[in-house]
């Protein structure tokens, strides 16, 4: 079986955010472009569909789909400072939920063991009700709830890697124990959100997990929260299906994010979640693009991305080790977590 699914489309630049916005059309170019030099063989190539009202309510009131689709008929519109829409913005942001679903759906069928989606605009800012930070529709929350309505899943991890921490998925998953939502985000920085103790409420209490990490903070930090809190976690949880938010905004060249994140932290991040995924879930996995703003960076690290899926998940894991600086907030994310979960 042909291990690893590539869902694209240059249809996915039809969108325009607006002049001078890093949220460009180029992004998918850029990708589209990587993958065109990567191993053939390894790789079974989809084309998105379009995503219905009905899937995209999953996740969103019918008001608020109703005021995205209202846009195609303007030349643009403001959300708000930084979100704009052109006319094609519509149909452009159906058609990244759709694409999240055409993944998540070779993988839940076992067309392909895991996949990764190269969509825009991104999704993980988007809330139930509002627009916010570049995303119309939560692609990754759309789409963890459709494994859960369509497929029976029972227990998902979304893991969020995004320079910014993902509101909009923390908040519709706050109350559920059926969605694990972990993220590593740069903090003090937009959107504002994602502190240690929001550890979500009621039934869903202990199942949000955020690392608020400051600025400069690269692979050695980010691998050893991974190993501390992060998949000691997840093992306890052991998903049914992991969920990748994959922004690529926390690689060193991004002009927006300021940490230090290169294309082996990229490789070691996945390959983590790539062996938790073959230990308690066949190996089911999507990656989904959200943001990532350096065209170089941003084609590297999908490229580490997408060449570890491709690997064989057994490979050794070297311990990370050399991160002194990243053991004060492993201790305050332990101070939160320890009345929910084992940590080592
Ligand atoms: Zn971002």
């Amino acid at each position: 079986m042909t291990r690893t699914a590539i869902v694209a489309d240059r249809r996915f630049m039809a969108h325009v955010a607006g002049r001078h916005h890093p949220e460009r059309p180029e992004r998918i170019a850029a990708m589209i472009e990587m993958t065109e030099h990567l191993n053939r063989a390894n790789l079974k190539r989809y084309l998105p569909r379009e995503a219905t009202p009905a899937e995209i309510e999953l996740c969103h009131s019918r008001a608020y789909i109703g005021e995205v689709e209202r846009t195609a008929r303007l030349e643009h519109f403001d959300f708000d400072p930084d979100t704009h829409t052109s006319a094609a913005t519509w149909e452009t942001a159906r058609l990244a939920v759709g694409g999240v679903l055409t993944a998540v759906e070779a993988v839940a069928d076992g067309d392909v063991e895991n996949a990764f989606a190269i969509v825009r605009p991104p999704g993980h800012h988007a809330r139930p009700d509002q627009a916010m930070g570049f995303c119309f529709f939560n692609n990754v929350a759309v789409a963890a709830q459709w494994l859960a309505t369509h497929h029976g899943i029972k227990r998902i991890l979304i893991l969020d890697w995004d320079v910014h921490h993902g509101n909009g998925t923390q908040e519709m998953f706050y109350a559920s124990p059926e969605v694990l939502y972990m993220s590593l985000h740069q903090y003090p920085f937009y959107p504002g959100t994602g502190w240690f103790d929001e550890v979500g409420v009621g039934r869903g209490t202990g199942f949000t997990i955020n690392a608020p990490i400051p600025a400069t903070f690269g692979d050695p930090e980010y691998l050893q929260i991974f190993d501390a809190v992060l998949l000691p976690i997840a093992r306890q949880f052991a998903p049914d299906f992991v969920l990748i938010s994959a922004g690529f905004d926390c690689h060193f060249r991004d002009p927006l994010g300021g940490m230090r994140v290169t294309e082996n932290g990229f490789t070691a991040m996945t390959r983590r979640l790539h062996r938790l995924a073959a230990e308690t879930c066949n190996g089911k996995l999507v990656a989904v693009l959200e943001g990532g703003y350096d065209l170089e960076g941003l084609a590297a690290g999908g490229r580490s991305v997408i060449e570890e899926l491709g690997r064989d998940p057994d490979e050794r894991i070297a311990a990370a080790e050399g991160a002194q600086r990243a053991l004060p907030l492993i201790e305050r994310m332990r101070h939160y977590l320890e009345p929910h979960w084992q940590l080592p």
